[in-house]
Formats: structure tokens, sequence, C-alpha cells
């Protein structure tokens, strides 16, 4: 049905009988002649049917958009002054001679070309019409090849793909679970995999030394922006590496990535320790293209009457930072208002400013709200700090550290991009010596990265202190987004029971919940750890998309749902009774 894609036809075939199979892109009537422009995966080539073979001339005249057809012609140079050079195959055209339906197509719900007119969910209902666009093929062969480089990569570094069970146990990785009733085991569910980590750590104890898998991972969150409750890891795991093997061996995976995918050298990924992290930019996932940090001026704070930065500049558990931006005076009232606005998503109370107009004139020529607040001699030893200069605004964050950290990290990405300040394209680091634990709102701690994380103390250490203690854990970051993270896990029994104890996970149901790992650390089990990248979100960087939903085949909406099969579906009642399950009926 086919001798060559339409895409791949050029001027060295000009002469050639060829044959073509696809669907009509666009047919055109100019008087006499009919343009078809016949498209498949590879691109689009014009075919021109006159009226001399009135029989095919009569069917390429019936044909509509997204009819699916054959047609056998001749390539000819397309005649002067009508090439196409933004097309590949502008140089040519076919001329048909025969033309067979393949098949007809009702009108489609939208026109490719006009997919913006129509909203999201029209889109997701007819999926497999939008993934015929060229731009969401382009994404989806893209997405092949860096699946394909990165299983290349892996294996030629004797890494093995062995699958892990998709019906399992939970898996602690802060999420709710997906559950599966069980037919054959009454009352009992599965749950899908967060992650495969408890078998990859297994598939160590077993000895099979490096480990991989392209692996869809479940979670039952909220949705945020942009996160799918079904998604892909590149799973990874090594047995006798430290961190310093396995940040090389990945981050020379991700570094041949992009040379060869996109031709782009990252450099070496320079590190930072999550503390500094925190500190500089607000975030455990700094944004490095934007040179914009927020800086601590709380000690010059601590005793002004103004209690709105004093009470934080005093807590032990507040922070009060500034956010200088240069170039900044000149905002207008309504975008700091919009930024007070957006700040206050974060949690943060409002949003306090000071316009550096003319430093000459001392407090004088500064202009804010709060600057009569602050006292005159404490306004310029904040303007000292920062360094500020004539037309910089500097804006301010005091409450609880989170607060500060997560309203002006988003502040500062916000108003980099806004005011076009990013300065590179890319922008990788590794963030590393992560917090074992974090508080709760109840005041509890849980591990920040997840239970199996090995601590840098000892056990004693670890349950005589373990809040501030650090783990050895480490991300990877590429412009403001976590590409991958992961950890030198615990391998012995001590340290896993120590971990499990400061978390107030007791025996027993550490014993319920993974006994089978505890288990496995008795037989054996060898210094290990490992990562898992984020497909979707590399994709997503790589192919410069706005949402990971451009780079899935078949995402879900925001609230989970897929609109294309309406899953998630209502079962018969035969079902629920083989199962012996009772629907309540919601109120
Ligand atoms: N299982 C971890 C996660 O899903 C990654 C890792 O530690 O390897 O985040």
């Amino acid at each position: 049905m086919r001798s060559h894609y339409c895409g791949d036809l050029r001027a060295e075939h000009i002469g050639e009988d060829i044959t073509l199979s696809g669907w009509v892109h666009r047919r055109r009537d100019h008087g006499g002649v009919i343009f078809l422009d016949l498209r498949d995966r590879e691109g689009i080539t014009q075919v021109v049917f006159d009226p001399d073979r009135e029989e095919s001339f009569n069917l390429a005249d019936s044909v509509r958009n997204e009819y699916v057809v054959e047609v056998r012609g001749t390539v000819r140079a397309r005649p002067e002054g009508t090439i196409n050079s933004e097309m590949g195959t502008g140089e040519i055209e076919v001329l048909g001679k025969e033309l067979v339906i393949l098949n007809k197509a009702e009108t489609p719900p939208f026109q490719l070309d006009e997919h913006q007119q129509v909203g999201e969910d029209v889109r997701l209902r007819h999926r497999y019409i939008d993934l015929r666009r060229p731009e969401i093929q382009r994404k989806l062969r893209f997405r092949s090849k860096i699946t394909h480089n990165i299983r290349n990569f892996l294996e030629d570094n004797g890494f093995l793909d062995i699958e892990t069970p998709i019906l399992t146990r939970a898996t602690p990785e802060g999420a709710r679970d997906y559950l599966v009733p069980s037919r054959t085991h009454e009352g009992s569910f599965f749950a899908l995999p967060q992650s495969p980590q408890l078998f990859k750590q297994l598939l160590m104890v077993s000895g099979f030394d490096r480990y991989y898998q392209i692996a869809k991972c479940f979670r039952d969150e909220d949705l945020r922006a942009d996160r799918q409750p079904e998604f892909t890891q590149i799973d990874i795991e090594t047995s006798f590496m430290d961190e310093e093997g396995i940040m090389g061996l990945t981050e020379g995976m991700i570094r041949d990535l992009f040379n060869e995918v996109l031709g782009v050298d990252l450099g070496q990924f320079p590190r930072m320790p999550y503390a500094e992290a925190m500190q500089r930019f607000g975030s455990d996932k700094p944004d490095l293209r934007i040179p914009l940090e927020l800086i601590d001026v709380a000690d010059l704070l601590q005793d002004i009457e103004f209690k709105v930065f004093a009470g934080p500049a005093k807590d032990p558990k507040g922070r009060v930072a500034a956010l200088k931006v240069p170039g900044g005076a000149e905002l207008t009232r309504k975008i700091i208002d919009e930024y007070t606005k957006f700040v206050g998503i974060y949690g943060a109370k409002g949003l306090a400013w000071i316009k550096v107009n003319d430093l000459e004139k001392g407090a004088e020529g500064l202009q804010s709200p709060i600057v009569k607040f602050l006292g005159d001699d404490v306004a310029m030893k904040v303007m000292e700090r920062l360094e500020a200069k004539n037309g910089d605004i500097v804006f301010f964050g005091a409450d609880k550290e989170s607060v500060v950290n997560e309203a002006l990290g988003a502040l500062r990405i916000k108003v980099g991009e806004d005011m076009n300040l990013i300065e590179r394209e890319w922008a990788p680091l590794w963030v590393v010596d992560f917090p074992m634990f974090e508080e709760t709102d109840n005041g509890s701690l849980t591990a920040l990265h997840h239970p199996f994380t090995a601590p840098s103390c000892t056990p004693d250490e670890l349950i005589a202190q373990p809040e501030g203690k650090l783990s050895r854990a480490y991300d990877m970051v590429l412009n403001g987004t976590e590409l991958g993270g992961g950890s030198v896990r615990i391998h012995d029994q001590e340290m896993q029971k120590a971990v499990f104890k400061v978390l107030g996970i007791s025996d027993e149901e550490a014993e319920e919940k993974f006994g089978f790992l505890l288990n496995a650390l008795k037989f054996g089990a060898p210094p290990h750890g490992g990562l898992a990248f984020g497909l979707d979100r590399l994709v997503m960087l790589m192919t410069g998309s706005s949402s990971i939903r451009e780079v899935i085949a078949f995402p879900k909406t925001q609230s989970a749902g897929c609109l294309l099969t309406d899953a998630p579906g209502e079962v018969s009642a035969a079902q629920l009774r083989e199962l012996n399950i009772k629907l309540r009926k919601t109120p």
C-alpha cells in the first residue's frame, strides 16, 4: 500500500512512480485541478489530480478531510514559483494517477490546524484525532527517542531491565494509594505501586547489581497543576555504589541525552546543599536561570516597633527575607498589587516593598509604605545589606520560615519570567544534604524522601537527636523542575528500625507493612542506592512543552479522569457482588 512515506519525498525522487497512503489533510479545488495534501506520520505531500484522468479526478473531488486514501502517481518538480521552502517536500509534488478511498471519515470535531479554537476537553475526548497533529506527533516521537537513548545508555553500562509488579502492596512515597479489590481474597486489596522502590531494593538483595525500568507509577494525589495520577519513571538502582558514583553515572546519562538528542552541552552540574538552596532561593529545586536571590535581614529588624517584621525576626521558626529586583522601581502599583495577590496563594499575608529612587537622598530617596515603620536608619542598613541601587525594588517576606520560602521563592520566579531576567537556556544542578525528616503540622516527623533513605549518621545518633540530621539523598534539578531524586538506602536492619522508631512506626506496623523488606535485610543485603527520573517532565522540558499532558499520549484531566474512555466508570452490580463490595449511597 505504500512505497514511500509522504514526508520522505524529495527532489531526488523526481520521475519515480510511487504509492502513498495516508490521510487527506486538505483538499483544494483550483479551477480544474484538485490538490490533495496527503499526510502521514512523516509529513505532508501535495498530490495533483487533473481532469484528464476522469475517474481518479472525480474520486479526488469527492474526498473530504481525514479520508484515508491510497494514491499511485509520479513524482515531479513543482512548477517554478510554487516551491514551498517551508515544507520538507516543498520542491516536489505527485501527479496522481490512481486513487483508492480506503476509508471515509465523518467531519472531524475540529480541524487539526484549528485545534486551538476548541477547548482541551474536546481534544482529549477525541484524542485519537488530536494525536494526528504534527506537533504532538513530533513530541511523542521525541519521547520515544529519549527512552531509546536512555535504554541504550543504561544497557551499555550493564543495567538490566526488570519488571516489577503492578498489583502489589502500598509503597510509602507519601501519596494516597490506588486500591484494587481482590476477588480471590475477600475483603483484601492490592495497591498500585507509587514507585517500584521496595522491589528494586529487593532486586539488589538478590544480586542483580544494576537494575532499571521505565516504570508506571500511580499516586492518588489531589492534583495540583500538571500532575498525573499515573506517570512514568526511569527507575534505577545499583549495588556497591555510593552517592558520588550514582550521581556521576546518572549525570552522565542526562548529559549524553541532551548532547545526542538536542545538541546541548549541559556541562558539569554544580552541587548545592539543601540548606543553601532554601536560604538563597526559597526552594529545594531552584531555577538558577534567574539571577535573583533571597537575602536574610531578620537581624536588622529584630528591635523595631513594627510587629509585622519584628515578630518573625525574633521567632526561631520565622524568617524575614528580602528579594531585590534590579530595574523593578518602574513596576506599577497595579503590578505590585498583582504580586501581592500572587504571594497570598502561598500563605503570605501581604507583600511589603521599597522602591529605591535616589540613594543620594538617603531614606528620603526611598519610596515605600513601610519605611516610616522601619525608621530611616534601619531602612538604609537594609539597603546597604542588599547593595541596593537606584532603580531597584525590594520585596519583603516576613512570616513562618516555610511561608516566606514558598512565597518569595515563587515570586522570584514570577518576577524573573515577567521581567525577562532569564539568563540562560539550561541550568542543571544537584541538590544534596537533605534533612532526613521534616516536621508535620501536628509536630511529628515524617521522612523527607522516604523511610528507606540512609541517614548520614549512626542509628544511635539518629535516635538521640533526629531533628536536623541529614540524609544521603540527592535531587537532580533542571530549570526549577525536579527531574529526579534518589538516595543511598539503608541496608542494615538496625538502622532501618531506628528510622521507623523516629517515625513512630511500631514494630508490628513495620512488620505488617514492610516485613518482607526487613526480612530481606537480614539475608545479606549489599550497600545500595539509586534514583528515579520523571520521564514525563523530562520530555516536557526537552520539547519546550507547557504541560505534561502534551507529552503523554492519553493523559488524564485535572480531576484524574479520562475523557476518551470515560474512566473511571461504574461497574455492574454483578461485579460488585463478586468482589463482595457494597457501595454506600452518598448522601
Ligand atoms: N522511589 C523514589 C521516588 O519515587 C525514587 C528513588 O528513591 O529512587 O521518588
